[in-house]
């Protein structure tokens, strides 16, 4: 079966509000086995959706059209579709009572233009709303089922998963188990990823497998289908064994978790207390360490050294080590790290030390040069990684996990 997704509203035709809803109802359909054809974004004007509605019902099964609900003149998905099938606007009493008790529960009483919201066409069947106003529907138009949501996310969100999903199950008599799993992995561009597993596709073939990049972490995801939970757990079992025999170390979590979620994760089940020091990352490993909740079980401190005065001052580095091997180098990052862990008594420092971009490279440390420094109980370590971006943010982004992989790889494999 394939389906369409249609959002309308002048807002969005003119990029003034990004279309979040269709993505959201793209990949809930994704799940259902349904294949997704196309995206239409359309302004409120009735002739044009009431050609879409139609040129959309030849084309496909299922179309779920967002927005255009709402009791304004320029909310036009109820007239556009009774345009589309020839029918007038019926008033629903139910509806009418629920937009009324909806008013009156909050102490006031309904405007007369909500009216509009109880109209609907005559072969419609109305899908309540039970957190906003508006009331969707549902019809045929031409070949295809449509169903009529609220624009409105959290709206269109429950009415999707209470009343448009169960229904579209029931149109594809489909009693399947689905379930979306991801693998989140780093240190592989997509491309080399997708290389690299390409016989999963032969070996697997009842699962659909999807890449999305996350720079610069990339994720497998991994669609399941199966007749009940337990053979979607076994599909799933298999499949991840594979992986694991083929990636190894890339992999950073079964869970689609992202670095600094695992790096959590490992440092409460461990007992770990972390301090971090930064140059060329600004703070950034520090915000993304701080953005999971309970983070302060295990993250000490930041300190965003970038001035040579701040590392010597702050982190006692020798100004000796700095003079004689740069600020980006090994030994400086080592210094860093191991200062970091003194003044902190964290169980273990990171340290970054980098050229960020777009200038500053020398031909000895060109842009993407960053040394990372690791202090842990066992001593301390330095290494040095180029990587060929040239743009701040990219370089920034990859650094900084480069140093949250590189105590993950210690931590988990003591490599
Ligand atoms: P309402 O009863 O609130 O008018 P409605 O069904 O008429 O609901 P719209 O008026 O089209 O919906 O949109 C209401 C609000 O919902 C928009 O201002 C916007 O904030 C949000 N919205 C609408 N469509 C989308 C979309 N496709 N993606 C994200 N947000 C959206």
């Amino acid at each position: 079966m394939k389906a369409e997704i249609l959002a309308t509203g002048d807002e969005l035709r003119s990029g003034a509000l990004v279309d979040t809803n269709s993505a959201y109802i793209a990949a809930k359909l994704e799940e259902t086995g349904i294949r997704i054809t196309r995206h239409t974004c359309v302004g409120d004007d009735l002739e044009a959706l009431a050609e879409l509605f139609q040129e959309a019902g030849q084309r496909v099964e299922i179309v779920i059209v967002t927005g255009g609900l709402g009791p304004t003149q320029d909310d036009l998905s109820r007239d556009a579709a009774a345009r589309a099938v020839g029918e007038k606007l019926n008033l629903d009493q139910k509806s009418l009572a629920e937009i009324e008790a909806f008013f009156s529960s909050r102490q006031k009483s309904m405007p007369p233009a909500n009216r509009r919201q109880a109209m609907f066409p005559e072969s419609a069947e109305v899908l309540s709303n039970p957190v906003g106003t508006a009331p969707g529907f549902t019809l045929k138009i031409e070949q295809a089922v449509f169903f009529f949501l609220p624009g409105v996310p959290p709206e269109m969100k429950k009415m999707l998963a209470e009343q448009v999903l169960p229904r579209i199950r029931r149109m594809v008599r489909d009693d399947s188990f689905y379930r979306t799993e991801n693998i989140t992995t780093f240190g592989i561009g997509e491309s080399a990823l997708e290389e690299k597993v390409v016989e999963f596709y032969t070996i697997f073939p009842e699962i659909k497998l999807g890449f999305r990049a996350h720079f610069p972490e990339v994720q497998l995801k991994l669609y399941l289908k199966g007749s009940s939970e337990a053979a979607i757990n076994r599909q799933r079992d298999r499949a991840v064994a594979w992986f694991q025999e083929k990636l190894g170390h890339k992999i950073v979590s079964l869970a689609g978790k992202s670095l600094p979620e695992v790096i959590g994760d490992l440092l409460i089940k461990r007992h770990l207390t972390l301090a971090v020091a930064e140059s060329c990352t600004g703070g950034l490993i520090a915000d993304w360490l701080t953005n999971r909740p309970g983070s302060s079980e295990y993250f000490l401190m930041s300190a965003v050294t970038y001035a040579n005065s701040a590392k010597t001052e702050i982190l006692d580095v020798p100004a000796a080590t700095i003079e004689k091997h740069g600020a980006v180098s090994e030994e400086t990052a080592a210094a860093m790290a191991a200062g970091a862990r003194k003044k902190s008594g964290a169980d273990w420092a990171l340290a970054t030390s980098g050229i960020a971009g777009p200038d500053g490279g020398t031909p000895e440390k060109p842009v993407g040069t960053i040394c990372i420094g690791l202090a842990g109980p066992d001593g301390v370590e330095s290494r040095r990684y180029r990587f060929p971006f040239r743009q701040r943010h990219y370089n920034k982004k990859l650094f900084a996990a480069q140093a949250l992989n590189r105590l993950r790889l210690k931590l988990v494999y003591n490599s």
